[in-house]
């Protein structure tokens, strides 16, 4: 099986930089905000006006990980042979997007350097034997929809958001979940 995990929400903290960029607290502090994913939209503004401050140089150089990140990494790899995931991010409009995650992903994971796909169309990766480790649900709605296999990290801002205490915990149990199926099909 081939696997492709996300970086935005998953690995990177995207929501922490962007809170910084416009100077906003966290909007996912509030329970109603649960399971809603434009932040934009929390804060009542258009998405040019977001994408604004979090588009300049140095915006995606200096993203942070996330807590569970290293242990995100080690799981999938450790699962699938590192030769057989990818990193699948979305890039921005900004044409520092792309070079500063490369930048990111060689710093902190060289290991996965070698397999990096930039696309928002997530769902042309899609079919059997392709898993998608993502923290949007739509993307995980066409990724199912078009014969992949897709596993939500559970976050403030998806239908897991209940869970998202223990994202870990959840990637697990699916993941040990999803190996005994594969083992049972095979054998
Ligand atoms: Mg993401």
């Amino acid at each position: 099986m081939l696997a492709f995990l996300d970086m935005d929400g998953v690995l990177t903290d995207f929501v922490g930089a962007a809170c910084r960029a416009h100077g906003k607290s966290n909007p996912y502090d509030d329970a109603a905000a649960q399971g809603v994913w434009a932040m934009e939209t929390l804060w009542g503004m258009s998405g040019k006006e977001f994408w604004a401050p979090c588009n300049g140089e140095g915006f995606w150089d200096r993203l942070e990980k996330t807590p569970e990140a290293d242990d995100i990494v080690k799981l999938i790899t450790d699962t699938f042979g590192v030769e057989n995931v990818a990193l699948l991010t979305a890039p921005s409009m900004s044409g520092f997007c792309i070079p500063e995650k490369r930048l990111w992903i060689r710093r902190n994971y060289p290991q996965l350097e070698g397999g990096m796909i930039f696309t928002a169309a997530k769902k042309f990766l899609a079919g059997p034997d392709r898993l998608l480790i993502d923290d949007r649900d739509k993307n995980i709605e066409d990724f199912r929809l078009f014969g992949g296999k897709a596993v939500t990290v559970p976050r403030p801002w998806n239908r897991m958001h209940a869970l998202s205490d223990k994202p870990l915990e959840v990637l697990y149990r699916v993941l040990g979940g999803l190996q005994e199926f594969l083992d049972e099909s095979e054998g």
